[in-house]
């Protein structure tokens, strides 16, 4: 599918608890969020199931479950449930007719204007403002001709300084650093390592490596963002292919020898990795399980797969 990406300035925001155009949807240079990073954010997708003529969000729950829990690490007062959240942005969505794959980018944020860096929402001087957009999304990464990655001199933020479990506006400087300078250097994406030298995560996705056919991937523990991704791909592996995953640190050495690796994440969905550090991953050519896995999860992504049919929300009834 082509998909024309890009930011519509005509599309239709949701921004001050109204539906209105992204164009319209501005807020003051000094806005507490624009001054220190003070938001949280998600990322979801919307697939297109050019059969059905339907659009079928993936997961949209978790990811609104999740948003609520960032909130509460850097005390957002967030005013709606997960389930009003999920019925704003269909309705966002079905306002933006779309008809190709979609992105979704809401965004809870410190709303006040004032100077300092304070949390706390003294006699409403910090509301919090909430804020959802919608945009057209193809891939994020190559899909197709395997991954060649580096692993990072940038370290992944610490759970005791800037969480990387909720979704962080500000912490994603460092995931801004580390994903640009390893395009600079020629690679296609990298992998960050904790302070202790263990992995973490990608840039902006979970990690997957195999070996002697077991899927194995970092625990909540290695400072990596909870990913909706992450658990799809563990019960798909097992219930789809009875292939367990165990959930433990990776040793950066044991990207060197393991027989497959693939980045997942809403962004990133599933993609293979051929090459880390200059060196082979396996064979390095995809491995049959990543490519299995892919093709799957891009099934049932697309609400092609009727066991799982209830990880996608459609967007048009009736
Ligand atoms: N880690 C980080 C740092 C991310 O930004 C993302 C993308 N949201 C992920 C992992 C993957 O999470 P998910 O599968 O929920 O998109």
């Amino acid at each position: 599918m082509v998909v024309k990406e890009g930011t519509d300035l005509d599309s239709i925001a949701y921004f001050g608890g109204k539906f209105v155009p992204l164009k319209d949807a501005q807020i003051n240079i000094m806005t507490h969020a624009f001054q220190y990073g003070t938001g949280v954010f998600e990322g979801i997708r919307g697939y297109w199931n050019e059969e059905e003529k339907q659009m079928y969000i993936f997961r949209l729950r978790e990811h609104y479950v999740r948003l609520a829990n960032s909130c509460k690490i850097i005390r957002l007062e967030l005013d709606k449930s997960a389930d009003e959240l999920c019925n704003i942005t269909v309705e966002l969505m079905k306002r933006n007719k779309p008809v190709c794959d979609m992105y979704i980018r809401p965004n809870v944020y410190k709303a006040g204007i004032n100077v300092g860096p304070s949390l706390l929402n003294k006699n409403g001087s910090n509301p919090t403002g909430l804020s959802i957009c919608t945009m057209p999304m193809g891939e994020y990464l190559d899909l197709e001709k395997g991954l060649h990655v580096s692993v990072s001199s940038w370290t992944r933020l610490e759970d005791n300084a800037l969480p990387p479990r909720g979704k962080i506006q500000g912490s994603y400087v460092n995931t801004a650093l580390a994903k640009t300078d390893a395009i600079l250097s020629g690679f296609d994406d990298t992998i960050v390592l904790s302070s202790d030298g263990q992995v973490s995560e990608g840039s902006a996705m979970n990690i997957f490596i195999v070996r002697d056919g077991k899927l194995i991937t970092t625990p909540v523990t290695s400072n990596i963002l909870e990913g909706v991704t992450r658990s799809t791909i563990i019960d798909l592996a097992k219930s789809e292919f009875d292939v367990e995953t165990e959930v433990r640190p990776i040793d950066r050495s044991e990207l060197y020898i393991c027989d497959e690796v693939f980045f997942c994440g809403t962004g990133a969905q599933v993609s293979p990795t051929t090459m880390i550090d200059h060196r082979p991953v396996g064979t390095g050519a995809i491995g049959a399980i990543s490519k299995k896995l892919q093709e799957l999860y891009f099934n049932v992504v697309r609400g092609r797969n009727h066991r799982y049919k209830s990880w996608c929300t459609p967007v048009f009834t009736g």
